[in-house]
């Protein structure tokens, strides 16, 4: 099966959790590397799905003293906004417990009011909370470069940046010696929902969507050809053929979702006609269920279309600077 559509296993050492977030099975993915001795994270969800979290681990027999870090892709609440909850709870357990990001997400998350008012406009109260913490939590770590951290089997692990959903976002990628075995695309080449087949949203959000940016984050990501690709929501890929295929289609199909802003908008620059010309083309795509609710939600194709609007000069950001 080319795709992994639930929790589980995804390579030795790698496995994938479901958040359960907004109650959804398939919504939003947890990744983590656990090799017996040491478990490190990747994203966490918002702060409400720490519980979630925490239930999994149990089950997986993870001793919470194991678990020495978590590392993010991207500043956004509901992939990072459980950081501040999650290193209150374990860092009691591991007094190491460190968040590894890059700098940009660091300053994001420490700051991150503007943030979570925008966020409210489109999730309403599923957004939860992002607190300030003490520097000491946070470990800060240079991009496309080794973490300092020993893991089993010549593992190692890197956050490539892969700018363009956010300026900060970054993949967590596990090499075994030189190959790439699991990448966690995040968000820097669509989001793979699971519809009665799997489809790619774009995941153009406002403020901080770029779109040459995400364009050459695909392309890297292609180039760098791991052999399993995960994804925020939801799931992965497995195999290097299969991964080259949806992504180059991805890329085609940005160009179509960006020309059909473009022309929408010199039409009528008028957002709700350029949101229902959008609504259009996802539906030519298949990119829309019969029944138009779940998983991609109006809202949710309103704010990627505004995005794309924000990153053409149509718009200004409402709320947070990207
Ligand atoms: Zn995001």
């Amino acid at each position: 099966m080319p795709y992994i559509t639930s929790p589980g296993q995804i390579v030795k050492y790698v496995y994938l959790l479901d958040t359960k977030q907004f109650s959804r099975d398939q919504q939003t993915s947890i990744f983590i590397y656990w090799d017996g001795n040491i478990c490190l994270l990747m994203d966490v969800g918002t702060s409400n799905d720490i519980e979630m979290l925490f239930v999994n681990l149990k089950k997986m027999g993870i001793p919470l003293n194991k678990v020495i870090g978590i590392v993010v892709t991207h500043y956004h609440f509901d992939h990072a906004g459980g950081v501040s909850e999650l290193w209150k709870k374990l860092s009691k357990q591991n007094p190491d417990f460190k968040i590894f990001v890059p700098k940009e997400t660091c300053h994001k998350l420490q700051n991150a009011k503007s943030h979570i008012i925008g966020a409210k406009t489109t999730y309403g109260d599923k957004v939860g909370s992002i607190l300030k913490l003490p520097p000491n939590a946070y470990s800060i770590v240079e991009k496309d470069v080794f973490l300092p951290i020993k893991l089993a089997d010549g593992y190692r692990l890197q956050l490539t940046a892969t700018p363009g959903h956010t300026d900060d976002h970054c993949a967590p990628t596990l090499f075994q010696n030189d190959t790439p075995i699991f990448c966690f695309a995040g968000e820097s080449c669509g989001a793979l929902c699971i519809e009665s087949t799997p489809v790619f949203m774009p995941t153009s959000m406002p403020p901080g969507f770029h779109f040459e940016k995400y364009m050459d984050s695909c392309r890297k990501i292609v180039a760098m050809a791991p052999e399993n690709l995960g994804f925020c929501h939801f799931g992965a890929i497995v195999g290097k053929k299969k991964i080259t295929k949806c992504l180059l289609q991805h890329q085609k199909d940005m160009v179509l979702f960006r020309d059909t802003v473009i022309r929408a908008y010199e039409d009528q620059p008028d957002t709700r006609y350029v949101v229902k010309q959008v609504i259009k083309l996802f539906k030519q795509q298949g990119k829309i269920s019969r029944n138009e609710s779940e998983p991609n939600s109006p809202n949710v194709i309103f704010a990627i279309t505004f995005g794309m609007m924000i990153d053409l000069g149509y718009r200004k950001p409402k709320y947070e600077q990207p």
